[in-house]
């Protein structure tokens, strides 16, 4: 399927090498937990994850009284499938409407997730309202609208430099009158202009809150899985600056990096939500611990 496909170059860092260790081993030694943590640590993982992934992993291994290293895999992925598993991976779109706000640098498929994720709920029968926050390209704005006419969903816009809290606004007011379920808004990425940026989410989530009380709202964070570690330091700084509720990992196809995933999961313990697999409409799916792990092995 798709998301084995898009796997294919993170397993071959990570599951290949994994492999060749344990056929090599034969049997289960210091060494062994050794080279298996070499290859976690080399594999965008990050240190202390694989430190923490490999203790884990040990305990199992006397817990089981393990002897074979062929049979280690299997605990691997249980503690790699357990440390990834999430309570809440499901969107929270309890009101009508909800909203979901979409933050990130530009560039890591903010644009084309925000797409996705209306085709995703357009599918499921929901009436999906876009703003095109991100006003300081009018490119964004641009790019965002034929995302709206390729999915088939109404779009709220300005002209280029407008204040993005204005917008969201207006989007608003359209979401209530059209009774819609969801409105996705999309935001400015200039991460480089922290204060600017975190205050213009402060002026919109107050537009939102005062403008919808009480109402579920997501702040989703698009980071690309081709940039690594870089990645997680991403998510570190947009989550001083918003409240995130959930991450859209983009760009799991064709990168060895997918082990960025698990680093993500242990060091911001922020709920990987939604993963892409291509540049195409259907590209996006709800991650799932097992899944993945099972994708990453298989
Ligand atoms: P933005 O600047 O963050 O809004 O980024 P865009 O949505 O414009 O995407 C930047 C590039 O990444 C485009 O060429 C997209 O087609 C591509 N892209 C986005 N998501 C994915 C994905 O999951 N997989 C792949 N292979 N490409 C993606």
């Amino acid at each position: 399927d798709r998301l084995k496909e898009g796997l294919t170059k993170t397993r071959k860092s990570i599951t290949e090498k994994i492999d060749q260790v344990l056929v090599a081993f034969g049997k289960v030694d210091d060494e062994l937990f050794d080279e298996l943590e070499e290859i976690l640590v080399t594999s965008d993982i990050g240190v202390d994850t694989s430190l923490k992934v490999i203790e884990d992993l040990k305990k199992k291994v006397r817990e089981n009284r393990v002897t074979d290293a062929m049979k280690v895999k299997d605990l691997l992925k249980e503690s790699l499938a357990e440390l990834l598993a999430e309570e809440n991976s499901e969107l929270n779109l309890e009101s009508k409407p909800s909203v979901i706000l979409v933050v990130g640098v530009n560039g890591v498929g903010k644009t084309t997730s925000i797409g996705k994720i209306a085709n995703l709920l357009k599918q499921q029968g929901k009436k999906v309202i876009l703003a095109a926050g991100d006003t300081f390209r009018a490119a964004a704005i641009d790019q965002l609208d034929i995302w709206a006419n390729r999915v088939g969903v109404d779009i709220i816009r300005q002209a280029e430099n407008s204040d993005p809290a204005a917008v969201i606004f207006d989007a608003i007011q359209a979401a209530k009158s059209r009774k819609a379920d969801v409105l996705i808004c999309d935001t400015a990425g200039r991460l480089h202009t922290k204060k600017n940026l975190m205050d213009e989410l402060k002026k919109i989530y107050k537009v939102i809150d005062r403008e919808l009380p009480g109402i579920s709202r997501e702040t989703l964070l698009v980071l690309d899985a081709t940039t690594g570690q870089n990645a997680v330091s991403q998510a570190k700084t947009f989550n001083e600056i918003s409240d995130i509720t959930g991450i859209v990992l983009t760009k799991l196809d064709g990168t060895a990096k997918g082990g960025i995933i698990i680093a993500i999961k242990s060091e911001l313990d922020i709920p990987v939500k939604l993963i892409g697999v291509g540049e195409k409409m259907d590209d996006l799916q709800k991650f799932d611990a097992r899944e993945f792990v099972e994708a990453l092995f298989s």
